[in-house]
């Protein structure tokens, strides 16, 4: 559903599979492609070990903030069909992948229904989203969380690096 207000949107974007960077590159270039959206800045990449199953390949990372008039459930189905066009397969949970796209904010939105909830469980526990959110929105205040910089505080020396 395409509505008349423009959200802003900020979507964690991950690859471990197939040439991550290359991935995660054209996922940016997809994003800015969907209907009624546009994709107004965005992290540099980050390499980051795996969450979980320790047995797979590093990650590459970014952050991506979006303008878009898409509604958060048809955002998230749009996001779904760009990772089956990349071709991700689900084998198990947090196991490699060739594209992870999740939302982590729509404006203050603060929702759990069955198939999303916001902001994305887990936004500020993880290094790998926190860092490059950080570096594209150091002013903004999670909903529900508080302020980026205070949580960017406890990431100071987390495993990842800038590429
Ligand atoms: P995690 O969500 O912990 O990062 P994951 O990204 O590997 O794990 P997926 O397999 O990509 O998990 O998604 C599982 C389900 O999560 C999706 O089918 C989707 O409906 C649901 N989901 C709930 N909230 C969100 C959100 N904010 N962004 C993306 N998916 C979400
Ligand atoms: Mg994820
Ligand atoms: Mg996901």
């Amino acid at each position: 559903m395409v509505q008349d207000s423009l959200a802003t949107a900020f979507i964690g974007i991950g690859s471990n599979l197939d040439d991550p960077k290359a991935q995660v590159t054209r996922a940016l270039i997809e994003l800015s492609a969907l209907p009624g959206t546009r994709v107004v800045a965005h992290s540099a990449l980050y390499c980051s070990p795996p969450m979980g199953p320790s047995e797979q390949p590093d990650y590459i990372n970014a952050v991506a903030k979006l303008e878009t008039t898409l509604a958060p459930l048809s955002l998230l189905d749009a996001l779904q069909a760009l990772e089956r066009s990349h071709h991700r397969v689900r084998k198990f949970h947090w196991g490699p992948r060739t594209l992870d796209l999740d939302i982590l904010i729509v404006d203050r939105c603060v929702f759990t229904s069955e198939r999303l909830t916001l902001p994305h469980p887990g936004i500020a526990e993880r290094a790998f989203v926190v860092i490059p959110l950080y570096e594209i929105a150091p002013e903004l205040t999670i909903p529900g969380i508080g302020p980026i910089s205070r949580v960017y505080e406890r990431f100071a020396t987390a495993v990842i690096s800038r590429l």
